[in-house]
């Protein structure tokens, strides 16, 4: 959430005044009013809210997308909730995930034996790369 005008006075004259609570608090340099906004961060970035849904759907739980991509799990849930986001009920398969760095990736994807049988998506995170891999079913 990038903050530009003062509720108050829509004056774009605001400055960062510390953090409460998680919170960021401004400060608006034309009425003196303050107010604080949900803290800026990666937990805000559409970059991460898309990985986050992205695990959910393939079946990650909150607490373990919280894990892997440091995004609180009720930011979530809410998520799930704004953007209506429906994981199948049944899964006959749960994928696994990895955080790598480009030289494991590197070692991972020379072995054939790792890509036999299997799905994976690969996704930059921070200066790794994320790693989320299925067996497909034997039919
Ligand atoms: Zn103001």
């Amino acid at each position: 959430m990038k903050i530009k005008h003062c509720p108050r006075c829509k004056s774009n004259l605001i400055t960062k005044s510390g953090v409460i609570k998680e919170r960021q608090r401004y400060n608006c340099k034309s009425c003196s009013y303050n107010f604080t906004v949900e803290k800026e961060g990666k937990s805000i970035d559409s970059y991460y809210v898309i990985k986050a849904l992205q695990l959910h759907i393939e079946g990650i739980s909150y607490r373990e997308i919280e894990r892997i991509l440091g995004v609180s799990h009720v930011s979530v849930m809410n998520w799930v909730k704004k953007y209506k986001i429906k994981a199948p009920e049944k899964y006959d398969y749960r994928p696994t995930y990895k955080v790598l760095t480009l030289t494991e990736l590197s070692t991972f994807f020379a072995n054939p034996a790792n890509l036999k049988n299997t799905g994976m998506m690969v996704t930059e995170l921070g200066d790794k790369y994320m790693m989320i891999k299925w067996e497909r079913l034997k039919s």
